[in-house]
């Protein structure tokens, strides 16, 4: 069954900026004290009758009291302008969970998971899940931002890709700007040179619309069939 879709009232209880641009803040659930999600999944942010905002849960569904969102605010529209400015103690009213970008935990296959910038959100509740809950399997992140400066989990994936080692993290950027000496270039590019075999391959994809086509259309090039690219599109 999946979780219920509620309106739930939670109070904000820390904020952190992770880089100048993305902020993540706790909430603690207040009604009802927790709220069941999937890893994966959004909650929608009312801004009047019909303007809302969706964030996907950046924590992963162990964690049902205290729950964290993350955003790049540097859009800088009614949403950006939200998330900047909340501070502890503030409430916040928010409607879900929803969607359906989520991992299939029957499905035998090796996860590929390509995020663009903010596009990590959700792939790092999953891939929380799956560390927490014993995923035994091997996975591979290939984070993509536009320099070093916005890799806003990179320390945090690097220490899981050393702990588990069927983990294999691959950051890269487009600039490599100042000690970065990492990989360097698009996201679908990493993802043909890293992609030898889709046999056995599913794909997770997040971020922009113009990212998903571009390495879906690598992928399927390879020979992945398309409903093995999953994605969810923020923008
Ligand atoms: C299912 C889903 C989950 C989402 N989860 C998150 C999340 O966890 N964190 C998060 O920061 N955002 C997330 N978003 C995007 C978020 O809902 C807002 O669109 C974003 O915060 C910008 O809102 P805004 O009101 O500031 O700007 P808007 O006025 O809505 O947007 C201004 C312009 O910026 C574009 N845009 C929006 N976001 C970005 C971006 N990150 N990079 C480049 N261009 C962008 C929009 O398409 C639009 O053209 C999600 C979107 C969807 C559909």
């Amino acid at each position: 069954m999946p979780p219920k879709v509620i309106v739930g009232k939670s109070s904000v209880e820390a904020v952190r900026r992770l880089t100048p641009a993305v902020f993540e803040v706790d909430l603690r659930m207040e009604d009802p004290p927790e709220f069941d999600f999937e890893a994966g999944q959004w909650v929608s942010i009312p801004f009047g009758p019909k303007t809302v905002r969706a964030y996907s849960l950046a924590s992963p569904p162990s964690s049902r009291r205290l729950i964290t969102l993350c955003a790049d605010v540097a859009p800088a529209g009614i949403g950006s302008r939200w998330f900047r400015a909340l501070k502890v103690g503030d409430l916040v009213e928010f409607k879900g969970p929803t969607g359906g970008f989520v991992l299939k935990r029957a499905d035998p296959r090796r996860p590929l998971f390509v995020a663009e910038e903010i596009g990590i959100v959700p792939i790092r509740s999953i891939l929380w899940d799956c560390f927490q809950t014993g995923f035994g399997r091997p996975a591979t992140l290939i984070y993509w931002c536009r320099d070093p400066s916005w890799l806003a989990y990179d320390r945090e994936f690097g220490l899981l890709g050393r702990r588990y080692p069927a983990f294999t993290y691959r950051p890269i950027v487009r600039e490599a700007t100042g000690e970065w000496d990492g990989e360097k270039g698009e996201p679908e590019e990493l993802v043909d040179r890293a992609v030898q075999s889709v046999e056995g391959l599913v794909a997770y994809l997040c971020g922009g619309g113009a990212m998903i086509n571009k390495v879906r259309d690598v992928l399927m090039a390879k020979g992945l069939d398309r409903k093995s690219v999953r994605w969810e599109k923020f923008w």
